[in-house]
């Protein structure tokens, strides 16, 4: 992953404030926090040349999957990096990022590990100081009790809830990407949950 530092930035707070630098460009910033393996932010990227993606995820393991994607389309607008969310404030100024997916996080039923999902209220303490006070947060999830969790978790903060969907794949919102998690459940035929928020 060294050898591809384009791709997979290393030491990214040493970009903190400046990732229009690193693009090369002032377009919007739209970060996937968990990204897994890639496939919804490589084809994010193809679809939306005029928005710069970078997805964060804490396993090699997961995100060389996504490096090998990446290296074989050249794209220049998605980067990676190999960190863990909680660190997210080292990597972004304030109101640097323009939106932020969380696509199909880990559940973590069990109330004692609340603190752990990617939607737990300390997690919005902290996008809502990289996103723009217009900024947005999307979410989508196989797991209902999660998107019950997350819409009171949202709206408990004070964020506006739209688009939201209990059904994705029967809905009239488009320009969906799949994530590998989505195509992997879709199939089985379970439904997906969708929403947006935002700050104002
Ligand atoms: N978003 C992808 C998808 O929809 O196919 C992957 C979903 S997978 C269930 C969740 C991913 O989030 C895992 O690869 C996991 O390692 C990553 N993840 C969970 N918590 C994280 C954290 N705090 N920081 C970075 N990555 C995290």
């Amino acid at each position: 992953m060294k050898q591809y530092p384009h791709i997979i930035v290393s030491n990214p707070s040493e970009h903190k404030g400046k990732w229009n630098q690193v693009f090369n460009n002032d377009h919007p910033i739209h970060v996937e926090v968990g990204t897994g393996k890639g496939q919804f932010l490589m084809g994010m990227g193809m679809l939306h040349p005029e928005v710069n993606y970078i997805g964060i995820e804490k396993y090699d393991s997961v995100i060389i999957t996504a490096l090998e994607r990446a290296i074989e389309s050249e794209q220049p607008n998605v980067k990676f990096l190999n960190e863990d969310v909680t660190n997210i404030l080292d990597y972004f100024d304030q109101g640097e990022v323009d939106r932020l997916f969380i696509n199909f996080t880990d559940p973590w039923p069990k109330n004692k590990h609340e603190k752990r999902r990617l939607t737990y209220k300390g997690f919005l303490d902290l996008y809502k100081q990289i996103l723009k006070p217009t900024g947005e947060i999307h979410f989508k999830t196989d797991n209902q009790g999660l998107f019950e969790y997350s819409l009171e978790s949202l709206s408990g903060y004070g964020m506006s809830l739209h688009n939201v969907s209990l059904d994705l794949h029967k809905s009239d919102i488009e320009g969906n990407v799949m994530t590998e998690y989505e195509e992997k459940f879709s199939q089985k035929g379970m439904r997906i949950y969708r929403c947006e928020a935002k700050f104002r």
